[in-house]
C-alpha cells in the first residue's frame, strides 16, 4: 500500500484526493464487503461512491461481461448490436411517460453534458438553472452546472443560474417549497433574458451530503421553468434504480416527470457507463449533426448494464432497500437520541446522511469530530461516504444488497466510535 500511495504522487495528478490518513489499498471485493491487501473485511456503506448498486462482483453481471468479452468487445455503433438495443429497451421500460429514447455515454459527467446541449438546442435558449450545493460533473461544461466552490477552476462558467437550495434542513426557507420555487421565479425574471434553456436537479444530492429536496418543490420549480421556455433535467446519477425504496427513480419522491434524465454510477455497478433517456422530440434536435460517442453503449457495458436492471428486479432490490433503510432511519434517529453530535439524519431508502454538528441549535458543522469519527469507523471495519460544502455529513449509500445485520453492525460501530470522541 504504501508503495503504491508514493508512486500515486509521482506518476498521477496532484489534484486526485483520497479517504483517510494512511489510504486503504482495496484489492477484492464481495457483495456488500471489501478487503484490503492484509485480508481486512470491511463493511463496505458508500459502493465506491453510490456505483456498486447490485454489489462488487455479483456473479451474474460479472458472467455477463465475461461472456460478451469472449464473443466481440468493441465496434461502435456504427455496426449493429442486439446488446445496445436490448439495453436500451429494457432501460426506457423502467421510465414514465414519454421518456422512451436512450442515448449511452460513459459518465455521469458526459450523460449531462449531453442533456444541456439538448436542453439549449431544443429551446432555442442559453440560460441553465441549477441547485446551489449540487454536484453535475467537472468539465469545462457541467463544471458550471455544480454549485459548490470546492469544485469549481476559474474558467467561464457559461451561462448559469444557481438559485436557492431547497434543503429542509439548512435551507433558508426550511420545507417552505413555495418560497424556493419563488425564487426560481426571480432569477428568471430579473436575471436572465424571461427565457430559460434548461433546469436540472438531483432529487436527494449526493456530493452535497445526502440533501432530500423540500418536499413539493420540483413541481413548482418544473411548471416555472416551463413556462420560461426549458426543460427539466432530472440527475440520477445517484438517486436512481430503486435504491430510496419508495420509487425506482428519485424525482418520482416528488410526483413528477422530467423532460431528460441523466444517469451512471449505479447503472453499471461499476462498469463505465452513462446513460441520457429523453422524449423522442427533445432527442431529435442532435439529428441536425452528427452526434457520437466511441464507446458509448458499447457491447460489455450493454451487457452487463442489462445485467443490472434483471439483477436488481429479480432480487427486488427496491423494496429490500425500503425495507433495510427503514430500519437502518430508525436505528439511526435513536443514535441521535442518544449523541448530541448528530444534528440531522435524513433521506430514504439507502440513500442516506448523518449531519455532524457541535451545537444542534447553531447548527455548527462539526468538522473536526467527523473526521476523528470517520477514520474510529475505517479502523472498525466500515467505510461511509464523506460529504457536504463543510465536509460534515457521513453518507451512507451502501450496495443494495445490504442486510439488516449489515445496518446494525454500522450504527452500533458508530455508538461505540461517537462514545469515545
Ligand atoms: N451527477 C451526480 C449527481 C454525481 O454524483 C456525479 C459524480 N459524483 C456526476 C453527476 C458525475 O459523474 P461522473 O463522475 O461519472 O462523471
Amino acid at each position: 500500500g504504501a508503495e503504491i500511495f508514493e508512486k500515486r504522487k509521482t506518476v498521477l495528478g496532484p489534484s486526485l484526493f483520497h479517504y483517510y490518513q494512511k489510504p486503504l489499498n482495496i484489492v477484492e471485493g464481495k457483495m456488500q464487503y471489501l478487503y484490503d491487501e492484509h485480508g481486512k473485511r470491511y463493511l463496505d456503506c458508500f459502493g465506491g461512491i453510490v456505483t456498486v448498486s447490485c454489489g462488487h462482483c455479483h456473479p451474474d453481471i460479472v458472467n455477463a461481461v465475461v461472456e460478451q468479452t469472449k464473443l466481440l468487445q468493441h465496434t461502435t455503433t456504427i455496426y449493429l448490436h442486439h446488446a445496445i438495443v436490448e439495453f436500451a429497451e429494457a432501460l426506457t421500460s423502467k421510465m414514465p411517460g414519454n421518456l422512451k429514447v436512450a442515448y449511452f455515454v460513459n459518465s455521469g459527467t458526459e450523460a449531462n453534458e449531453l442533456a444541456m446541449l439538448m436542453a439549449r438546442l431544443y429551446s432555442g435558449n442559453l440560460s441553465m438553472v441549477a441547485l446551489r450545493n449540487a454536484y453535475h460533473g467537472g468539465s469545462a461544461g457541467t463544471i458550471g452546472l455544480t454549485g459548490l466552490q470546492t469544485w469549481k477552476y476559474p474558467i467561464p462558467q457559461g451561462e448559469i443560474h444557481h438559485v436557492m437550495n431547497p434543503d429542509p434542513y439548512r435551507g433558508t426557507f426550511g420545507s417552505d417549497a413555495a418560497a424556493y420555487a419563488k425564487e426560481v421565479e426571480e432569477h428568471i425574471t430579473y436575471g436572465s433574458s424571461g427565457r430559460v434553456a434548461g433546469f436540472i436537479a438531483e432529487t436527494f444530492q449526493g456530493v452535497g451530503g445526502a440533501v432530500e429536496l423540500a418536499p413539493g418543490y420540483l413541481k413548482l420549480a418544473y411548471d416555472i421553468v416551463r413556462k420560461a421556455g426549458g426543460v427539466c433535467i432530472a440527475d440520477e446519477v445517484q438517486s436512481g434504480f430503486g435504491r430510496t425504496g419508495s420509487h425506482y427513480w428519485g424525482f418520482q419522491t416528488q410526483g413528477v416527470i422530467p423532460d431528460i434524465v441523466t444517469m451512471a454510477k449505479g447503472i453499471g455497478n461499476g462498469l463505465p457507463l452513462g446513460a441520457v433517456v429523453t422524449t423522442p422530440e427533445i432527442a431529435s434536435v442532435l439529428s441536425q449533426k452528427i452526434q457520437f460517442n466511441t464507446f458509448g453503449g458499447n457491447p460489455v457495458c450493454s451487457a452487463g448494464g442489462l445485467a443490472v436492471l434483471k439483477v436488481l428486479d429479480k432480487e427486488k432490490r427496491q423494496a429490500h432497500c425500503a425495507d433495510v433503510g427503514a430500519h437502518l432511519v430508525e436505528r439511526l434517529k435513536s443514535l441521535q437520541e442518544k449523541h448530541e453530535i448528530i444534528g440531522d439524519v435524513r433521506g430514504r431508502g439507502l440513500m442516506l446522511g448523518v449531519e455532524l454538528v457541535t451545537d444542534r441549535k447553531e447548527k455548527t458543522p462539526a468538522k473536526a469530530e467527523t473526521i476523528e469519527l470517520f477514520e474510529k469507523l475505517k479502523d472498525l471495519g466500515v467505510l461511509v461516504g464523506k460529504g457536504g460544502l463543510h465536509g460534515n455529513v457521513f453518507r451512507i449509500k451502501p450496495p443494495m444488497c445490504f442486510s439488516k445485520d449489515d445496518a446494525d453492525f454500522l450504527v452500533d460501530a458508530m455508538d461505540y466510535a461517537m462514545s469515545r470522541l
